[in-house]
């Protein structure tokens, strides 16, 4: 924060100048990451997908327009579709890591359920775990970025798929799996079956984050931090309607991941200037800035970030953000500092002077 403070910030930052700011990414699902094109091509192998004009394929694997949460999540039953072999695959994980390193992330944590992936073809989550991970990871070497992976539960999962997400998790730690993530309706399912599941992965050291309080109330956010322990909250917005929830998040600090142009699209909020972000930032709630789906959303991260500059908040406020990413991630106290140091070596070389910033 210091080192962002001694920059003089005029007002009016370019979407480009801000583009070139170092960036930590704690909630991206690798089901939003898929390229249009990358989805066009291989949509022809897919039975279900091969029909369609490019304009079908857009609206239903994009935003539409349509502002409605269950809508919105339809967007997943037919990226699922895409998935018929080994290379496609490959292909949505590498490119993912390859747009994060352009958009500046220094530090992805990347996450996807291994069902989204195996179940359309038939292939074994394991296996499509391994090829997701592997992919990636050769990405994040050719350019430079960190990346950490969670493994993804959709709350409607049965408890056999559910407790098999969290085995590949903990047998493949050594591959950079630091963490489990519930996702999914929280309208029509509630966290509570998967509390044991989730113990048993705090028990082991993996992090937990949970989606809860993005279209469900302040009572679902509870329900991920008393029941399944949540270090992080995906959303959880919903927080604000709660004094002693905020109070509660505060204490913990237990970081909200909030994804603005989100939750504008899912409808939770009536549009961008409604957003409780400036609320949850007085309140003293941990935040940091994320992007959800960016390829559904059709958005960056830097977007994000310029979202957040026309809801009032400052660059300073943003790159704090950015630092308190750090405390959050899903990292050993050493590669926290070691990227502590890293963004503010690179926050420090921005050229002060540019007048493109
Ligand atoms: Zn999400």
């Amino acid at each position: 924060m210091s080192d962002a403070r001694n920059h003089d910030v005029p007002s009016g930052l370019t979407r480009h100048a801000l583009h070139r700011w170092p960036k930590i990414e704690l909630h991206r699902h690798l089901e939003g990451c898929v390229r249009f094109e990358t989805a066009w091509h291989w949509a022809q192998r897919s039975p279900d997908l091969a029909g369609l004009d490019q304009d079908e394929l857009r609206r239903r694997i994009e935003f539409d327009g349509v502002r409605d949460f269950t809508h919105f999540l339809n967007r997943f039953a037919s990226l699922r579709q895409l998935y018929t072999c080994r290379e496609a695959i490959e292909q949505v994980a590498w490119e993912a890591v390859e747009d994060a390193a352009a958009e500046h992330i220094r530090y992805l944590e990347l996450r996807f359920s291994p069902d989204h992936f195996a179940s359309y073809a038939g292939f074994d989550m394991e296996t499509v775990t391994l090829w997701i991970v592997d992919a990636a990871a050769a990405a994040a070497r050719l350019h430079n970025i960190r990346v950490r992976y969670l493994l993804t539960i959709a709350r409607n999962y049965d408890e056999q798929t559910a407790a098999e997400i969290l085995s590949i998790a903990l047998r493949h730690r050594d591959r950079g799996i630091v963490g489990l993530d519930l996702a999914g309706n929280e309208l029509l399912y509630p966290a509570v079956p998967f509390a044991a599941l989730f113990a048993r992965a705090r028990e082991e050291g993996l992090g937990v984050t949970v989606h809860a309080g993005e279209a469900g109330p302040a009572a679902s956010v509870w329900e991920a931090v008393e029941e399944l322990g949540a270090h992080r909250i995906g959303h959880g917005i919903r927080c604000v309607d709660d004094v002693r929830l905020v109070h509660t998040l505060r204490e913990r600090r237990i970081a909200l991941e909030v994804c603005l142009t989100s939750n504008v699209q899912t409808g939770v909020v009536p549009s961008l200037l409604d957003h409780p972000l400036r609320r949850l930032v007085q309140a003293g709630v941990p935040l940091t800035l994320c992007s959800d789906d960016p390829r559904i959303s059709r958005i960056t991260l830097t977007d994000e970030w310029r979202n957040a500059l026309d809801l009032g908040l400052s660059l300073e406020q943003i790159v704090g953000f950015t630092l308190q990413a750090v405390e959050h991630a899903f990292l050993t106290s050493a590669e926290k500092e070691e990227l502590r140091e890293a963004l503010a070596r690179e926050i420090r070389a921005l050229p002060v002077n540019d007048p493109s910033r």
